[in-house]
């Protein structure tokens, strides 16, 4: 839901930026447009000059040399997993998650992920990320910090439905939930997140649905991430894969976000696209473990809603989505022999639009359009390797670097302005997060 502007002062005008925004069918762009933002709302997107009533504006940037586009949105990470980019690199999945990350992680505290997350959301906007969707625990930090950063998250608690202490993490899922969603005038909603079919048993998987169905919320889960996964599933469920099988369940009557859906069959595609399951797309760290390639284009082709994300740092090793996008186009087009797969426009959508949608959050972000939220970044153009302006959104995919982004606004505030963060002191949260980072590690 958005307020509606009825008239009155706009309190930010940007003013002859290049304007592009993905959508559907092709982007919008705007080679010279106005934007202006009414509390946390767009009210005009359209050339400049904008009509006399959004002129009078609190404060006009000056978008020459500009490009302003919708905040990019992360459509799945595990923000805390800041403390440990780095820390484990270069080694099989199973004995890095044995050796390394599960004992790591039995060690956290409420401060490492506090700090951990201030940290990944500092990158995050620094690299335009305005919404992110995160499973973790300790989701009160989580939720803390979005709230301090100003920005915008999808949060759900991580729920290993085979381990001790299963039932008193699902009411922690709830806790957030009832105590987030809708949180920070709608900046925070809330899932519930079984972690995956290998680890949330059938009756488990159950009584989450019995929480979602009590509080109107969707599920965040892990999907047929490895090989191995997929083939153990079939052996243990009669031949079904892990989306067959959540889908016996009825897991699909909720809206869920899937991520990664590397190993899925036509079957799977069908049952993913005819239930308008999310599938979030993190081919940075598929490659990095090598898990494998997920069909992004045969899932866009078949309708799913795909869109992209980052997944934890200590597996990418950067929350840096523009790379993803481009790392995304670059994937696919080796994948399939085929250089006009996943074109620039596509790549775009994929990082904006496309994970919008894997969130059901796309009437309110993914694109710079009257009536949504206003989460617009303005990226400088004026870089060498911007040059020559033949195709600007072939430079965002192909050539940018997130470093690119000069100003970031979310939910109406600027969050970050010329390259420097105005809500949070940076210094201090590198500091902290280090600390926190260096300590966990000796702990
Ligand atoms: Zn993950």
């Amino acid at each position: 839901m958005h307020e509606t502007w009825h008239g009155g002062n706009v309190d930010i005008l940007i003013s002859g930026a290049l304007v592009i925004s993905p959508g559907e069918e092709r982007p919008l762009v705007l080679p010279k447009g106005d934007i202006a933002v009414v509390g946390s709302e767009t009210v005009y997107v359209g050339p400049s000059p904008a009509p006399q009533e959004f002129r009078s504006a609190a404060k006009v940037i000056e978008g020459s040399g500009l490009i302003a586009l919708p905040g990019l949105v992360n459509a799945h990470t595990h923000a805390a997993m800041t403390v440990f980019r780095g820390f484990a690199d270069d080694m099989p999945l199973m004995e890095w998650l044995t050796q390394k990350i599960w004992p790591a992680e039995a060690r956290l505290e409420a401060d490492d992920v506090y700090w951990g997350t201030m940290l990944a959301c500092v990158e995050m906007i620094r690299a335009g990320v305005t919404t992110f969707a995160d499973m973790y625990f300790f989701m009160d930090e989580t939720a803390k910090a979005v709230e301090r950063t100003g920005i915008r998250a999808s949060l759900s608690r991580g729920l290993i439905g085979s381990a001790p202490g299963a039932d008193k993490a699902l009411a922690e899922g709830r806790e957030l939930c009832e105590r987030w969603n809708g949180a920070c005038g709608g900046r925070i909603t809330t899932m519930l997140g079984p972690h995956a079919p290998y680890t949330c048993p059938k009756d488990f998987l159950e009584k989450v649905m019995e929480v979602a169905s009590e509080l109107g919320v969707g599920m965040h889960i892990h999907l047929s991430e490895t090989e191995g996964e997929v083939k153990e599933c079939r052996k243990l469920h009669g031949g079904m894969s892990p989306v067959e099988l959540m889908d016996s369940y009825g897991l699909f009557e909720f809206p869920v976000l899937a991520a990664h859906c590397v190993h899925v069959s036509e079957r799977d595609i069908e049952i993913l696209s005819a239930k308008g399951v999310g599938v979030a797309h993190n081919p940075g760290c598929n490659m990095k473990i090598a898990s494998g390639i997920a069909p992004v284009p045969k899932m866009l082709k078949a309708g799913v809603r795909v869109g992209l994300g980052t997944d934890g740092a200590a597996s990418n090793n950067n929350l840096d989505l523009l790379e993803e996008a481009r790392i995304a186009a670059f994937l696919h087009k080796l994948a399939s022999n085929d250089p006009t797969v996943l074109a620039a426009p596509e790549a775009l959508y994929l990082a904006t639009l496309g994970s919008a949608r894997a969130l059901r959050l796309e009437a309110q972000v993914g694109t710079l359009e009257r009536g949504k939220k206003a989460d617009i970044i303005l990226m400088d153009s004026t870089g060498p390797h911007m040059h020559p302006h033949h195709d600007m959104i072939s430079h965002i995919v192909y050539s940018a670097r997130s470093s690119d982004v000069r100003t970031v606004i979310i939910d109406g505030k600027v969050v970050m302005e010329d390259g420097a963060l105005t809500v949070v002191d940076e210094k201090e949260v590198l500091a902290r997060a280090e600390e926190r980072a260096q300590a966990l590690v000796r702990r």
